[in-house]
């Protein structure tokens, strides 16, 4: 595809490379997107990535593996949109996102994102593992196999399978349980949401995902979802309506504050920590949710809540989008988003950073220990806190 077929070719050249897309809202430094942040190389900004992929389609520049690890980077945090004075500025993401298609097209994939796609596509999770195991967290914890709850909880792929994200699902389940949420799950027969796999540019197996997806919440007659990741959630609530799946979609924040409102979650006052809240992208400038998250910390009577400086639509990406939760291709150093985010929460005085989504629980987890902070702070999902700190 040349670039005046390319779906953005007659917007893409705008971009002229101010930079002011690597700034937080507060324009506190220029390290808010997060492979610049990484690699402090104007390549992997938001315009470097505009303009690569513009001389790319122009035929000025061939594709190499580091081009296309350049572009997979990108972990659709949305940042740039929210900074970009232009007013392309709401399709940047999808500009990023349509190059990574023609890459799907050509055929011209890095190996660790073409294992990833195949993964899915093989085995219904990112990580190559049996579609068996996807159970195996909810084994003796006596919850039900959807059938005729109010509730399906759609856990996910990192939800299910990787064990730091276990104990986040587990602690859901445990509250929803506790104080009884009509739910059940679909187990085994869980398949991939396809939020990474739209966000990497492969279009023809998200739509596939999603149809059997949708396929299968109709044949088991569900309406309503909670979801534990924000990714789910974004992918459920904006785009499965287009293939016909218009189901109630809840991020299960929403269901732990309506239980407290109605009184169903009481709290101790023993929890003493000063806890500061890492914003999930898909959840805060993905789909405008800020409060639900902020109001549940503040509702546990023990609690000093502290905003970190960057926060809300300001607030760092940990690196996990579009896949980086396990490709990766922005960790391994000091300064890679989920390590500074930790200092960030460090700084502002926090001893417990909170997060609401479980590919952000994974990063940020693993930061600490990278960080060698282990002593100093810890990452814990809301549903955990709010476990801990119930009665
Ligand atoms: S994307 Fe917008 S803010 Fe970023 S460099 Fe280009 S014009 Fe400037
Ligand atoms: S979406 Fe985030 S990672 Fe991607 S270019 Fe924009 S600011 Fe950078």
């Amino acid at each position: 595809m040349a670039l005046k077929d390319f779906a953005y070719g007659d917007t893409i050249h705008r971009c002229f490379r101010c930079g002011y897309c690597k700034f937080p809202v507060n324009w506190m430094d220029v390290n808010n997107c997060p492979p610049y942040a990484r690699f402090r190389m104007e390549t992997y900004s938001c315009g470097g990535r505009l303009w690569l992929t513009r001389a790319w389609l122009n035929e000025q520049l061939e594709w190499s593996e580091h081009l296309a690890e350049i572009l997979y980077s990108c972990t659709t945090c949305k940042n740039c949109e929210i900074k970009c004075p232009l007013r392309f500025n709401v399709d940047i993401v999808n500009m990023i996102v349509a190059a990574r298609s023609e890459m799907v097209e050509r055929g011209r994939l890095p190996k660790n994102i073409k294992t990833f796609l195949e993964n899915i596509e093989l085995y219904g999770n990112p990580y190559g593992s049996g579609r068996t195991q996807r159970n195996i967290w909810a084994e003796d914890e006596g919850i039900d196999k959807y059938s005729s709850h109010e509730y399906l909880l759609y856990v996910g792929c990192a939800g299910s399978y990787d064990i730091r994200a276990q104990k986040a699902t587990k602690a859901l389940a445990g509250i929803l349980k506790k104080t009884g949420v009509s739910f059940g799950i679909l187990g085994d027969e869980e398949n991939c949401d396809g939020n990474e796999v739209q966000k990497m540019g492969e279009t023809g197996l998200f739509e596939a995902l999603a149809r059997g997806n949708i396929y299968l919440f109709k044949k088991f007659g569900i309406q309503k979802i909670i979801v534990l990741s924000p990714h789910a959630f974004n992918t459920f609530k904006n785009h499965y309506p287009e293939f016909g799946g218009n189901f109630s979609i809840f991020h299960y924040t929403h269901i732990l504050y309506n239980l407290i409102a109605d009184g169903m979650i009481t709290f101790t006052d023993t929890f003493k920590r000063k806890v500061t809240y890492h914003d999930p992208c898909f959840l805060g400038r993905w789909n405008n949710e800020y409060e639900i998250p902020r109001n549940i910390i503040k509702a546990i009577p023990g609690i000093e809540f502290i905003e970190m400086e960057k926060h809300r639509e300001g607030a760092l990406c940990c690196g996990g989008g579009a896949g980086n939760f396990s490709i990766d291709l922005l960790g391994g150093g000091k300064e890679s988003p989920a390590r500074r985010r930790i200092r960030e929460a460090y700084e502002a005085g926090a001893d417990v950073l909170a997060t609401a989504c479980p590919k952000c629980l994974i990063m940020l987890d693993n930061a600490v220990k990278e960080e060698g902070f282990e002593n100093r702070l810890v990452v814990r999902d809301i549903s955990e806190i709010v476990l801990d700190a119930c009665k």
